[in-house]
């Protein structure tokens, strides 16, 4: 088999005929007369069939075969409709054991810990192969998003020496001998200055925070697409949001049906996702919804909570876009709606139909220096910190908005995922840490 082209097991699907392939046992049964093979690769899965009369010479051997263990084989792809994808490679002619895998831990029955503590296994399964295959898409999909709209990709540290969200969901890291720094948990307080060099900017990046809720839709490390644009206001850029979800969507079924299908996803929930129309409600309007449609007591003032969340996405079927959400309960970055609203802030979320998933956060930018200090004294921040973040604001300030993106969020909804531990390669929460 030294010379054989390989081909994956899709393009030999496609070529029909004479094929070569190489690949892992996804699964092996054997008779007396037989040994089934079903051999995976990057692409699919096909089953093989080596007999005892025709494939004398390494029918022993193949009988040794275990899960996992790593082959190439030559044969002849036929249609079989009792096959596991429909076709088989039958009769073969050749294979050679590249190695014989020691027993697989993971088996048929396994408790989620166990997958997750042999991640760096069950990333071969199909799910997982599907769901990357998604991530793949998605990430390239912000890419092409900014990028054919004019945006630069602008990097910002991920080591701060302050806070952005928060302080109680801060990583701090020791930093030289006796200092410390922060892990990124935004990108945007840099973005906000590079906007003034570049105007309209993205960035796709690792973000870290410090989540103590065990909830299936937090991760310790994640990753954020950001968006930051000058002279933009909150109508304008709760619109290119909405244009980035549609357009994600686009690509994932135009690359990946194969994978949603797997996945078992509703195809025709996302082609309706894909055209439609995102309504944007006021905060105000969605306490309303709740309370009179679905009899719930929310008062003003509070942040919605998941079970809400899912409510108002229920209610309208498509992604939904809230704004002006309570300025008390707003980073001290969100700014007030003057004059006629102090109360309101200029901010967004957008929710995911069928579940309420936030998938994306953003807000005009605050101008107005000593209203942020004081917000940020409250909070118990030094406003010092951030003296070079005002600067932003003694220097040519405009009116800008922008937007962070929860990738994975958008992937466990894509995928239909019941947990976003399975949008990522190796999660990072705060029970779980390793491999
Ligand atoms: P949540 O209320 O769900 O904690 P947030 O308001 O803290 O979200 P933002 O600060 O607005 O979120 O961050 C922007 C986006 O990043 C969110 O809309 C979400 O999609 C994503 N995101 C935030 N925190 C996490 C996390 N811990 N794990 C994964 N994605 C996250
Ligand atoms: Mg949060």
């Amino acid at each position: 088999m030294k010379d054989s082209k390989f081909l994956t097991i899709d393009e030999a699907l496609k070529k029909g005929g004479n094929v070569s392939l190489r690949g892992w046992v996804y699964r092996e049964r054997k008779s007396n007369k037989f040994v089934f093979i079903v051999l995976r690769d990057e692409s699919n899965i096909i089953q093989c069939v080596i007999s005892k009369e025709k494939n004398p010479e390494f029918f022993e051997d193949a009988e040794k075969l275990t899960i996992e263990s790593s082959i190439k084989i030559s044969g002849t792809v036929r249609k079989d409709e009792r096959a596991p994808t429909g076709y088989e490679v039958s009769p073969v002619s050749d294979l050679e054991i590249v190695q014989i895998a020691e027993p697989f831990p993971i088996t048929a029955e396994q408790s989620r810990e166990l997958l997750y503590d042999n991640r760096h296994l069950w990333l071969r399964s199909r799910k997982l192969n599907a769901v990357l295959k998604v991530r793949h898409t998605v990430v390239g999909a912000i890419h092409e998003f900014f990028r054919s709209r004019g945006y630069y990709e602008f990097d910002a540290p991920l080591f701060q020496p302050s806070m952005s969200e928060g302080g109680s969901t801060l990583f701090e890291v020791k930093y030289f001998d006796n200092d410390k720094v922060y892990l990124s948990q935004s990108w945007q307080l840099y973005a906000e200055a590079g906007i003034f060099s570049l105007g309209r900017i993205y960035n796709m990046g690792p973000t870290f925070r410090a989540e103590k809720s065990k909830s299936s839709r937090h991760l310790a490390e994640f990753w954020m697409a950001e968006m930051e644009a000058a002279w933009m206001q909150l109508d304008e850029v709760t619109e290119v949001a909405k244009d980035e979800i549609r357009f994600i969507i686009k690509q994932v079924l135009k690359n990946n049906r194969k994978e949603l299908e797997f996945l078992e996803r509703d195809i025709s929930l996302l082609e309706l996702y894909e055209k439609a129309e995102y309504p944007t409600i006021k905060y105000a309007e969605a306490l309303e919804i709740l309370n009179t449609k679905y009899n719930m007591d929310v008062r003003w003032g509070k942040d919605l909570r998941t079970q809400e969340e899912a409510k108002i996405a229920d209610h309208f079927k498509v992604p939904v876009v809230v704004t002006h959400y309570p300025v008390e309960i707003m980073g001290f970055y969100k700014p007030p709606a003057l004059p006629d609203n102090p109360e309101e802030a200029l901010c967004f979320d957008m929710l995911a139909p069928e579940g309420g998933l936030e998938i994306i956060g953003g807000s005009e930018r605050s101008l107005l220096v000593d209203d942020m200090i004081q917000r940020l004294e409250a909070d118990g921040e030094d406003p010092l910190q951030y003296d070079w973040y005002f600067d932003l604001r003694r220097y040519g300030s405009v009116p800008h908005s922008g937007y962070g993106l929860g990738v994975e969020r958008v992937i466990q909804w894509i995928c239909g995922l019941e947990n976003i531990k399975d949008a990522i390669p190796f999660p990072r929460t705060m029970t779980r840490k390793k491999p």
